[in-house]
């Protein structure tokens, strides 16, 4: 990779555009603030930094470019990371189609487009589509959703799709990988995944196909022995418990309306940005969870509303929103339909303004728990409203705590909650929560078990080789002089000597390393660092190096310090290992002598 394309790449990869389209960031000073997208964050700790093109959390403590970025936040190599930059700004890289990098991230999406493309070009065009067009003129859909949305069809036949990669020279092992095709059982080739089914693409955030749901048509020759509906299993794109289906759409609608709204099925979500409820949002085949709510709160939507139908997903779904509102720092409500509708069909028969007023009615999720309660209790006095009390506090004991001050203010206001809704004394509903938190953490300890205690953490560097990393990452020239006097063996520290290793291959490879822009230098190292951990114990002593000035004096001190411990040291020690064994006084003098000098 040449350094003008990674720098080119930077160059053209703005670091506050790629992070605010993970992020939702707000102008502080001459950065940007924002919820951090590495740790369960609840006070916005991350810092971007448009002068520097850096970014830095505050808690955790992770640092680095709009590479380091990507690398971290798709879990990609450095060469992935910026291919998905490449793409993103429209540069090519030149590219061999065979060779295993490519074989990464970038090209499986790339794979997705084309699959998603080529479906919906056959929904729109193919005279196989025909009944697909129908079924969704029945449903309501209008084009311009389908266009939006992307929606497309994959004929019956068996292997449509995979004739077409064949036709098109798209090599197979990424279409299996991306779950788009399967190897034959018997005999040769691949069969669709798909087949006769209308398809959705499921996009990230970003607009990205990453995954289809497949509907069966109704008249379709199989459509009473296959499931209704289906998803494309797990892939390396693809996680089902982490994304949600049209959020992409709905991105920009939730930011304005302050709040998004989750329903179930594909369907719901289409009928609604249909009749101009955008802010609308469906899991995938799990039920919402903390890493939805988390992924929400990072794109800047503070509130959920989980839309139930009025059986209100029974009280295990009431119980898991419940669980969720608890650990997590979101306002998450629950809204009702009427009797016997879903969103889809309460939008068709019903309109709009039916669907609006069902999201105006939400209310929050421990709300709904303690009317539950209350009207199954009520009639039950005293009693009935501690088992009430009880049921409440059984869900919120057994989720984890949520930490920090924002935890203790939440917990301290559902306890008061509950005590006014119950007419309980505010002691006994905490001495309740505290004896069902034991009992539930005595039953957890239990079913984990003993022997998963966590490994102790490997022992730091000694200061001179931590050092040494430093000063070299943050002015790569120096690597010349640290090479002409340090040994890698010298280096006790596993990481530091690989990356110690790593700057003196470059340092042999190229002779011009001196002359190179710091930065790109490092860049070159980054390169063939394949360790994302390594990676980041190099941007962070790189960044420690690079707030220290006078670089070369502070070699000097370092070099010396090897010496004194590498040398001077255990010259030392053997004179003192002779003195002990000498026997006559002249030849004890003639060490003593030489041991002074040592130094
Ligand atoms: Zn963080």
């Amino acid at each position: 990779m040449a350094d003008e394309r990674v720098a080119l790449i930077k160059q053209a990869n703005d670091i506050v555009d790629v992070v605010g389209t993970y992020v939702s960031l707000r102008p502080a000073g001459q950065k940007f603030k924002g919820l951090c997208p590495f740790h369960d964050d609840h006070r916005p700790s991350f810092d971007v930094d448009p002068r520097h093109q850096n970014f830095r959390c505050w808690a955790c403590g992770k640092y680095g470019d709009v590479i380091s970025f990507i690398q971290e936040q798709e879990r990609v190599d450095f060469r992935e990371a910026l291919e998905l930059l490449a793409r993103r700004a429209g540069i090519t890289l030149e590219k061999t189609t065979n060779s295993p990098q490519n074989r990464g991230r970038a090209f499986m999406l790339d794979v997705m487009r084309w699959a998603a493309d080529l479906y919906q070009r056959c929904l729109l065009e193919s005279p196989l589509a025909d009944s697909a067009r129908r079924y969704l003129g029945e449903r309501g859909l209008s084009g311009d959703t389908v266009r939006r949305f992307g929606l497309g069809y994959g004929p019956g036949n068996g292997d449509w799709l995979a004739q077409h990669a064949a036709n098109a020279g798209m090599p197979d092992d990424i279409l299996v990988k991306v779950g788009l095709i399967a190897p034959r059982k018997e005999g040769k080739g691949h069969y669709d995944f798909f087949r006769d089914r209308v398809m959705f693409p499921i996009r990230d955030g970003r607009g990205n196909t990453i995954a289809f749901g497949g509907r069966i048509l109704p008249n379709s020759p199989s459509a009473a022995t296959v499931g209704k509906y289906i998803n494309s299993r797990e892939t390396p794109l693809f996680t089902k418990s982490e994304h949600l289906y049209g959020l992409d759409q709905a991105r920009l609608a939730a930011a304005r309306a302050g709040y998004i709204a989750v329903v179930e099925g594909y369907m719901d979500v289409l009928m609604a940005q249909q009749a101009g409820i955008a802010q609308v949002v469906a899991p995938l085949g799990t039920a919402v969870n903390a890493r939805h709510v988390q992924n929400l709160r990072r794109v800047g939507v503070p509130r959920v509303l989980l839309v139930f139908d009025a059986d209100a997903g029974g009280h295990t779904g009431v119980d898991r929103a419940l669980e969720v509102f608890v650990s997590q720092d979101v306002d998450l409500a629950i809204a009702t339909l009427p009797e016997g509708f879903d969103p889809c069909d309460l939008l068709v028969r019903q309109g709009a303004e039916a669907f609006r007023a069902v999201l105006a009615g939400a209310t929050d999720a421990l709300e709904f728990k303690l009317n539950q309660m209350v009207a199954a209790e009520a009639a039950s006095g005293i009693e009935g409203r501690r088992r009430a009390a009880d049921a409440v506090l059984g869900v919120i004991a057994l989720a984890p705590e949520m930490s920090g001050s924002a935890g203790a203010i939440k917990q301290q206001l559902m306890v008061t909650r509950i005590t006014q809704r119950l007419a309980l004394k505010e002691e006994s509903v905490w001495a309740r929560l505290k004896e069902l938190r034991t009992r539930a953490q005595a039953i957890q300890r239990k079913s984990v078990g003993p022997g998963s205690v966590p490994a102790a953490p490997p022992a730091p560097p000694a200061p001179e080789e931590k050092e040494l990393l430093q000063v070299l990452l943050a002015e790569p020239a120096l690597v010349g002089v640290s090479a002409a006097t340090i040994r890698p063996e010298q280096i006790q520290h596993a990481d530091v000597r690989e990356l110690i290793q790593g700057l003196y291959d470059l340092q042999a490879e190229e002779a011009g390393l001196a002359q190179l822009p710091a930065e790109k230098a490092f860049d070159r190292l980054r390169a063939g660092i394949e360790d994302p951990r390594l990676a980041r114990v190099a941007l962070e002593m790189r960044a420690i190096g690079l707030q220290q000035l006078g670089r070369a004096a502070w070699l000097e001190r370092i070099v010396e310090e090897f010496h004194r411990k590498h040398q001077v040291e255990p010259q030392r020690q053997e004179i003192k290992n002779q003195l002990r064994a000498v026997g006559d006084d002249s030849a004890a003098l003639e060490l003593l002598r030489r041991l002074q000098t040592a130094s």
